[in-house]
This record gives C-alpha cells, structure tokens and sequence, in this order.
C-alpha cells in the first residue's frame, strides 16, 4: 500500500481539499494542517497543544508542516474522538519530540477512546475489510488496525477537563456525534473551537452503513452548545477552516437544523407507528434552503444514512415486515420468482429498467436472478453494470465505494466463470 493517498484516490475523496497536505496559518499562533483529516495546532505561547494527529500515512507531513513555522514543544495531543484518520498519525508527534530533546508530550482524550481502539482490536478483520470498501482502497490497510498502530491516551476525563497552555486556558468537552468519544476542544481567549469530526464540511455522516451506532440529536445538541460560545474561529475534522463570528454561527445553527429536522421527523413517524420500512421508503430530506448550503452537501454522508442511524437508535433491528422476521434464504426466494416469471423475462425487465434509468428497480430485480443462480454469467454482468451506474450517478462518496466495490466483486466472478 502506498505511504500516502495517490492522486486518483486524493481526487475522489469526499470535498476533495485542494489544500490538501498544506499548513495554513489562520492567524499567528492558530495554524490548520490540511491532511484527510485535519490537524489543529495553538501556540504562541512558547508551548503548543495539537488536536488530533492525523492518519498513520499523513502524521509526519503535519510535524514537518508545523515546524516550518513554530519550533515550540508539543505540550498537549489531543484526540477529538478515536478513529484512525484523527488519531494514528501521533508516533511522528513523538518521534518529533524525542528528537528535538522536549519532554514526551501528553496524549489526552475521552475515556471511552480506549474502548474504541480495543473494539478496533476484536473486530480487526471486520474493520479492515469494511474500511477497505468504505475508502475505495485509499486508506486501509491490513496494519492499520493492528493493535500496535494504536497510541493510547496518557490522560482521559468524563464530562469536561480544563488544561492549560502557559496560562491560557484550554477547554475540553465530552461530546457525541458521530462517535460516543468525542471532545471539542474551546479557547476561551482566542474563541477558537476545535472541533474534530462534530463539523465535516457535509451532510453529517450519521448512520453509515457497516459501522457502529451514531448519534443525531446529540450531534445537533452539541452543535448548538459551541455556536453558544460564539466562536471566531471553526477548524474541522475536514474541510476548510471557518472564519467570522457569522459564518461560524451559521454552520453550526444550520447544522444542527439539519440533523434536528430528520431526527425528529423519523420520531414522529415512530411515535405515530410507522415500521422502519415505512420510514426509509417515505424518503426524508432536508429543505431545499438546507439543502443549497455549501458545508451539507451529501459528499460523504447523506440524509437517508441519518434516517437509518434514527431508527436505529430509537428501534432496533427489525424493518417490520414479518417476512423479514426470520426470512426465507435468498436463494429460495430468487428461485421461487424464477420460477414463476422465467429467467429470460427477468432479466428482460431488469435490462429495461437500466435502459430507462430505473437503477433502484433494476437492480432489486437484477438481485432477485442472481440470488437464485449466483453463477448465472449473465445475471452478474448485469448486476455489475448497474451497480456501476448507480456508482457513476451516487454523489455520497461512502454509497459510491459500496457500489463500486460490490460491482468489482461482481466483474472477478464473472472473469472466473470465463
Ligand atoms: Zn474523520
């Protein structure tokens, strides 16, 4: 696997920052690493605190990228919450130290981190195959969720913890959105928040697919809390830097909006009895005002995930068809409707589909030939094609790697088959 993203990669990730693997100075004493993820950097102050470490392959370009322009010590890393593109990349921050004759910086973080990179541990091969999809192959790798790429926290607290950086004080707080761990991070004197993976530039990516539980009305209850502050300054896990007390108002306030009207748009339809099949085929979205903002694009994330990470919390697992309860394989449901419609009069239908640009319908019944005869040629080249076009159209980068990489599955079987 390559060190870093290659170019293709680098272009086809969500938001793609043109800044990406540069240090911008927002003001002197407040600088932003543009990796995939983004590192935080305050000092000014003969000591400096970093928020969050970046991934394994891009932490050394952010220490070199820092230390074009300060050479004071690392006192504080700070995790904004545990996954590997936030918190891997600490050894070079280490190293940094070590090399430089400064004390060991101290690694603080929410208690719950720990847990997360020992979950990492049990479910390794899970996380690596599922990653691997999730990123179109860019980032993942088989010793990414090793054991020993985890650096943990030196320091943990619960609810808030008050550091401080030669004098100034440095706010942590414990938050959940779109994982249980998180911390923003507030300073008071500059009004600058730090934010991590609470502001990602785009739809917020509750309720992606093969991951844990997310938390949407947490998430807009802690977007509210920041924009309380009133910050000068956002730097987010992703994406740019937000500048102007207005700006950052509106992000968070919007945001949160955002998250809000789904969430209880999907409590209401619970409350009113709708099963969760009702819910996701009744399409919630956001207003076209929400939906025109630059930082809610659907890049990463998108409404119908946030629908699910709803349901999902408040309902279980059950989508309330009682078919669905204990469900026929799909091997003898595919054959049944085989069966009684034919093969050939299938797939014509499926192809006709495609060709009208129903790609939601054509590939339900494109599943339903392959389901009964997985060695069908025809039923996976089929499959495979829409799953490319689906791909082509599919604006959410996590939906389009899924699509993708199922079709590429797809196109090998029917390779072995020649
Ligand atoms: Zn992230």
């Amino acid at each position: 696997m390559s060190s870093t993203p290659n170019s293709k990669q680098a272009n086809n990730l969500p938001g793609f920052d043109p800044k990406m693997g540069q240090l911008e100075v927002i003001e002197p004493g407040i600088a932003m690493f543009h990796g995939f993820a983004n590192v935080a950097f305050a000092y000014g102050r003969g000591e400096m605190i970093v928020v969050d470490t970046s991934s394994r392959q891009m932490g050394a370009a952010a220490v070199r990228a820092i230390r074009e322009v300060s050479e004071e010590p690392f006192a504080f890393l700070i995790y904004t919450h545990g996954h590997g593109d936030h918190a891997f990349g600490t050894e070079a921050f280490i190293t940094d130290a070590i090399t430089r004759g400064h004390a060991r910086p101290k690694i603080w973080a929410h208690e719950d981190v720990a847990g997360r990179f020992k979950r990492y541990a049990l479910t390794r091969g899970w996380q690596s195959h599922i990653n691997r999809l999730q990123f179109g192959g860019a980032f993942a790798s088989d010793g990414l969720f090793d054991p020993k790429s985890f650096s943990f926290p030196d320091l943990v607290y619960r609810d808030q913890q008050f550091l401080d950086l030669v004098g100034e004080p440095v706010e942590l707080h414990h938050a959940m959105g779109e994982t249980d761990d998180a911390t923003w991070v507030w300073m008071p004197t500059r009004r600058l928040a730090m934010v991590g993976d609470l502001i990602v530039s785009s739809m917020p990516n509750t309720g992606n697919p093969n991951k844990v539980q997310r938390y949407t009305l947490e998430w807009a209850e802690t977007l509210e809390a920041i924009a309380k502050c009133a910050p000068q300054y956002i730097l987010p896990g992703h994406g740019p830097a937000y500048r102007g007390e207005e700006l950052c108002k509106e992000v968070l306030s919007e945001t949160a909006r955002a998250l809000r009207l789904i969430h209880d748009e999907v409590v209401r339809r619970l409350n009113a009895g709708e099963w969760p099949v009702d819910i996701v085929e009744a399409n919630i979205s956001i207003p076209a005002d929400l939906a025109a903002k630059p930082y809610l694009q659907p890049i990463y994330g998108c409404a119908p995930f946030v629908v699910r990470d709803v349901i999902r919390r408040y309902a279980g697992w059950w989508t309330g068809e009682p078919s669905q309860m204990f469900p026929a394989s799909r091997k003898e449901r595919g054959a049944d409707i085989l069966a009684l419609c034919g093969r050939d009069a299938i797939l014509a239908k499926t192809r006709a589909l495609k060709d009208a640009a129903d790609l939601k319908r054509a590939l339900a019944l494109a599943e339903i030939a392959l389901n009964a005869n997985p060695s069908d040629y025809e039923a996976i080249r089929l499959n495979a094609e829409i799953l490319e076009a689906m791909a082509g159209g599919e604006r959410s980068f996590i939906a389009r790697n899924f699509f993708a990489g199922a079709a590429r599955q797809l196109r090998e079987r029917a390779k072995s088959q020649i």
